[in-house]
């Protein structure tokens, strides 16, 4: 086959005890004798017949493909690969399994980041570049060893990092990206674990700054997701170490609690010289926080490409372009866009749900929410935002008769579809069967363009819930949420570990539902970026979280940006070429002349 493509076989997917290896049957070059395709010769399971392997050197390539077609499991990949692509690759992890192409590289006082899908080599990189995966060049016969791998990247930004990891001068901290899965592997409090990790004992300044000190002394197993997440944060740069990998600081974070925590990073680079690498979906958040950016693609779980470093701008500029300038490269078909001015006129729809004045006070009036009486629209999607600890669930909760109000009666005659912002979904039950269980409409074509393509399911649907990674879990939650038939759909932090190209798509399924669908939609987000292009009105919470909240009538884009931005103190300029939006320096001059003038984000 062409020298530039490579064939990808899954075998967490490829089942021979299910199939009669059809790819192999069908194989022109195998019915004409050739051996392209043939078994592995090795059980795969105990019990299990032999899976398959394919010549690269036989095969015809994409353009046959015959096989992809008839795998019943999706097993099979067949991919040229882009003409672009002269290098060997850094690491592959076997005949017919993953590869990737190019390294991020770290730097001394820098903080670089990687925006790119989610299965396309991030994690490889960084185990390479904390020296526990030896990359092979391509080359899994025969590991070519550090020396040779340090002759590949003379020259390179990477020459000498690479020298330092051969010789095992580099030493790493690390933030997982499932938080929620932490109090799995540690028994004991929060004191506990970050006394562990604080050998450049500045663990009271970390503390101080993520407000952590209410959680001090709780269990780790009690702590709530956002909880969790700057529990992490503080534990990953509490230690003393020249790497820091830090892979997706948002989910379950709020703005404020985003741009402390952005802060946070950036000082440890700046003041103590240290070499930062950050994998974040939230792009205005990314654009904050990294020096530098490497644009991850390719194809998820076949091959992966990490660019040469750009600027945070041209890198995010680029990526949402869909072409990447240097690299001659289209990763999308379109552009995704931001309006600059006037945001959508707010609808005049008719009101689904008129709600009067509400409070609610938790136990002895700990927490108290206090909630304008106001409208929610048919066919709107009504954004909601605010910090964490507000009264946003709370508010849902009284909205879905969950929960009684003190004083008010929202009195809702209204189905709910609800997915709460810490998905639970992890029963041992297939993805397949979950989702027919909910609607009727499962496996319609309708049902397959607008909820099953978007969010990326057919390849999931055989899978378990409880096998499910957190991104994947989130979509099928979404997709779950929607399938319902309800007066109003609510979906909470839908963004959380979902890719930027997710959050793109997901964004768009949530739009299309509604107006296709006559259905309202509220979605609370802390995710800007996916706010300004879902939210057709604002509902904007304040107050003092866990003490008190007030919720805002819902208002037109323009004012509930204005006023949710002013309580934050954050300003958004539009980059040049793109008009997308850009948080301001704090103190810059546009910062101060925008306050002055009112306008925080369509400015
Ligand atoms: P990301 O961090 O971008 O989500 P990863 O680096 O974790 O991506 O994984 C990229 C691909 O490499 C995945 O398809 C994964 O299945 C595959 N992969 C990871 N580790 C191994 C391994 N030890 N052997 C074979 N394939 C692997
Ligand atoms: P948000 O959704 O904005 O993060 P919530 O509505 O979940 O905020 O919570 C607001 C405050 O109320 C928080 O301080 C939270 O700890 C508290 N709270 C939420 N549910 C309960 C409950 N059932 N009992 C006591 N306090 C609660
Ligand atoms: Fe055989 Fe390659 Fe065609 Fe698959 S794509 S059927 S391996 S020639």
């Amino acid at each position: 086959m062409a020298d530039d493509s490579i064939a990808v076989v899954d075998l967490d997917r490829c089942q021979p005890d299910r199939c009669s290896y059809e790819c192999k049957n069908y194989c022109p070059p195998n019915r004409t004798g050739k051996e392209c395709i043939t078994l592995r010769g090795e059980e795969a399971d105990e019990g299990q017949p032999d899976q398959v392997h394919i010549s690269e050197e036989i095969c015809l390539g994409e353009t046959c493909g015959i096989c992809v077609e008839k795998c019943p499991f999706d097993a099979i990949e067949i991919i040229n690969l882009p003409e672009e692509l002269q290098d060997d690759p850094a690491h592959r992890y076997g005949e017919n399994a993953f590869s990737l192409y190019g390294l991020p590289a770290p730097q001394e006082g820098q903080v670089t980041g990687i925006l790119g899908p989610n299965g396309i080599g991030k994690t490889t990189a960084v185990r390479i570049l904390a020296g526990e995966l030896e990359p092979n060049l391509g080359r899994h016969e025969e590991s070519p060893g550090w020396d040779e791998v340090l002759e590949a990247y003379r020259g390179t930004e990477l020459q000498d990092y690479i020298a330092d990891v051969r010789d095992g001068d580099v030493t790493i901290a690390r933030k997982p990206q499932y938080v929620d899965q932490i109090p799995n592997s540690f028994d004991g409090n929060t004191r506990e674990l970050l006394e562990q990790t604080d050998e450049r004992g500045v663990l009271d300044e970390l503390v101080e700054r993520l407000s952590i000190g209410p959680v001090m002394e709780q269990s780790i197993d009690d702590l709530s997701g956002g909880e969790l997440q700057r529990v992490a944060i503080a534990a990953t740069l509490a230690r003393d170490t020249d790497f820091y990998f830090l892979d997706e600081i948002t989910p379950y974070l709020d703005i404020g609690q985003r741009v402390t925590a952005a802060r946070l990073i950036r000082e440890l680079a700046e003041e103590e010289n240290r070499s930062m690498l950050v994998i974040e979906h939230d792009l205005a958040i990314l654009d904050l926080l990294a020096d530098t950016l490497h644009v991850a693609y390719g194809e998820p779980g076949a091959y992966g490409v990490i660019t040469a470093p750009k600027s945070v701008r041209n890198g995010i500029n680029e990526y949402l372009s869909g072409y990447l300038d240097n690299e001659n490269m289209r990763i999308r078909p379109d552009p995704i866009e931001f309006e600059e001015h006037a945001p959508r006129t707010a609808s005049h729809a008719d009101a689904l749900i008129e709600y009067p004045d509400l409070t609610k006070s938790y136990g002895d009036g700990e927490f108290t929410l206090e909630v304008e009486g106001g409208t929610i629209r048919e066919n709107e999607v009504l954004g909601v935002v605010g910090p964490n600890g507000i009264g946003k669930s709370t508010f849902a909760k009284l909205l879905t008769g969950n929960l009684e109000s003190d004083e008010g009666d929202a009195d809702l005659d209204l189905d709910i579809s609800y997915k709460p912002q810490y998905v639970t979904i992890d029963q041992h039950m297939r993805v397949d069967a979950f989702l027919s269980s909910i609607t009727d409409q499962f496996g319609s074509s309708y049902w397959n363009t607008e909820i099953a393509q978007p969010l990326q399911l057919e390849r999931i649907m055989e899978q378990n819930l409880s096998d499910l990674s957190g991104g994947e879990r989130q979509r099928v939650a979404i997709a779950a949420c929607l399938s319902d038939s309800a007066d109003l759909y609510l979906l909470d932090e839908p963004s959380a570990h979902l890719d930027v190209e997710q959050r793109v798509q997901a964004t768009k399924a949530i739009r299309r539902y509604a107006e296709q669908q006559d259905a309202t939609v509220m979605v609370i987000d802390h995710d800007i970026y996916m706010m300004d292009l879902l939210a057709d009105r604002l509902m904007v919470f304040d107050g003092e979280p866990a003490v008190h909240g007030r919720a805002g009538q819902p208002q037109p884009m323009r004012d509930g940006m204005n006023e949710f931005l002013a309580n934050l103190e954050v300003t958004f300029r539009r980059d040049e070429r793109t008009s997308r939006p850009r948080i301001n320096k704090p103190e810059s001059q546009l910062d101060k002349q925008q306050k002055q003038n009112g306008e925080y984000y369509y400015a």
